[in-house]
């Protein structure tokens, strides 16, 4: 029986117990980035928040299942690719392995799936195909097929727009709309000289999916048609989700996603986050400024998703020093050798544990969790202070910061004291022993000079090398 866990779901606007379809599964499609350039620490704060989302599913004992898409085709990527001359995939594949690198340094866990548009056309084209059968989507003038939103009554829902009263008044059509109706909406772009090679066949000619029939595809592809969870910024709520639900709904005929979930914006001076505006800083931007993956984690995770976040360099300070005062308490903890058999701790850790997992459990608060973090940081101190923090009290609380980490993804409770060597530079200087136990003096000497290069220096040892930086 797993936690009982409450979500916030946009399409009622409360708080509500979550029910998956398949006992102990989650099933959830978030948003993905579009590959055309580094991602901002804005899409990132909706990233974590996805992270925290699928950590605390699966901390709460449910396979979780996510699917993200990596939107490698539309306006901004062919536009981009071409300016720089590149082909469409090469250009774009630049910015996944980016974006999988950022990943890696925020200790964002990987989704099950990353399903690309441009690998699931075939699935796009079919799902347009149920769509005009149905009679909810038209080829129009222009040769786009667009989804008709008179069609599906129920459009808006998601959004609380009244569409009534536009869909009564008058058809729309001039220069820029060869469609019936304003928010009647592409599924299938047809091409033009500005897409240049970039195009696919379809029943309506040549061209190219629209954003939103892309998500729904993948998500039906891997999820099925009705899934547990689907998540992204606020910003993806409308038109993108509502058009999402309009176009999944009215060709199977079913609900689409149970829980809607949406993160508020990370704000720069009052302002959201955000290419267009230019106020944005790249996680590479941050990292370059010598802020560590950890600390901008710390950051993003600190405020509950539904709240905006205000993101200073002041903070990325303070999360820097608040880090090294639980590095601090777990090295203290290890070394502690006190006797007594750890009953001292049981009360706290206990506290500590369940106002933690009431917390999360009430729609990821993590304020509440990171109170109880605080609190037992707090008390733990004050035992080591007085002296009367036991050996077996001290590695309890180290398993609880462990079990806590499984959501924070950032404490280092086992790190070894010191500087952390570089696997690259590792990598050399195990390259130099291997030269020098066959006798190639002369490989041995040149992996030396790079690891100099690097700013590190080798010595041999009875049991291998020691590696040490440069003074
Ligand atoms: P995009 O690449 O613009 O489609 O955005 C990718 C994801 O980042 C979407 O889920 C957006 O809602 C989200 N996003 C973009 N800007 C921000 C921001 N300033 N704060 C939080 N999420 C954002
Ligand atoms: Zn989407």
């Amino acid at each position: 029986m797993n936690t009982k866990i409450k979500f916030f779901n946009t399409m009622d606007r409360r708080l509500e117990e979550f029910r998956p379809i398949h006992p102990g599964e989650a099933r959830m499609y978030t948003c993905g980035p579009t590959v055309y350039n580094f991602a901002h620490i804005g899409n990132f704060r909706a990233y974590m928040f996805e992270d925290l989302l699928r950590r605390t599913l699966k901390y709460f004992g449910y396979k979780v299942t996510q699917v993200m898409n990596l939107t490698d085709v539309d306006d901004k990527t062919i536009r981009d690719s071409q300016a720089c001359g590149m082909k469409l995939d090469d250009f774009t594949a630049k910015y996944k392995k980016a974006f999988f690198e950022d990943l890696e340094t925020l200790n964002i866990e990987k989704a099950e799936v990353y399903p690309a548009a441009t690998e699931h056309i075939k699935e796009m084209i079919a799902l347009i195909k149920t769509l005009v059968e149905k009679g909810c989507a038209y080829q129009a003038e222009d040769n786009c097929v667009y989804f008709s939103i008179a069609k599906f009554p129920e459009y808006g829902r998601l959004a609380k727009i009244d569409f009534e009263n536009q869909r009564s008044g008058v058809r729309i059509k001039n220069d820029e709309y060869a469609k019936d109706a304003v928010a009647d909406f592409a599924l299938w772009k047809a091409w033009d000289e500005k897409d240049g090679d970039v195009y696919w066949e379809s029943p309506w000619g040549k061209g190219r999916p629209g954003w939103h029939i892309e998500c729904s595809a993948m998500a039906m592809r891997y999820l099925g048609k009705t899934f547990d969870i689907h998540t992204g910024g606020i910003d993806n709520m409308f038109p993108h989700h509502e058009d999402e639900i309009a176009q999944s709904e009215a060709a199977n005929g079913c609900t689409y996603v149970n829980y809607w979930l949406h993160c508020a914006h990370l704000m720069v001076d009052g302002d959201k986050m955000s290419k267009s505006a230019g106020n944005f800083y790249t996680l590479r931007e941050c990292v370059a400024k010598g802020y560590s993956g950890r600390e901008l984690r710390w950051v993003l995770l600190g405020a509950h998703y539904r709240k905006k976040l205000n993101f200073t360099f002041a903070a990325c300070d303070q999360a820097r020093a608040t880090l090294a005062k639980f590095d601090e308490l777990f090295s203290c903890l290890k070394e502690t050798a006190a006797t007594g058999n750890g009953s001292e701790v049981e009360e706290i850790v206990s506290r500590a544990k369940n106002a933690f997992d009431t917390g999360l459990a009430d729609d990821l608060n993590i304020s509440e969790a990171l109170a109880a973090v605080f609190g037992l940081q707090h008390d733990v101190t004050k035992l080591l202070n007085t002296g009367s923090l036991s050996k077996p009290g001290a590695e309890t609380v180290l398993a609880q910061f462990r079990k806590f980490d499984e959501i924070f993804g950032l404490f280092e409770v086992d790190a070894e004291k010191g500087e952390k060597i570089p696997p690259e530079v590792l990598e050399m200087a195990e390259k130099r022993r291997a030269a020098r136990a066959a006798k190639d003096w002369a490989a041995a000497d040149a992996m030396r000079d790079r690891l100099k290069e690097s700013g590190w220096t080798v010595e041999d040892a009875a049991d291998g090398f020691r590696v040490k930086r440069l003074d």
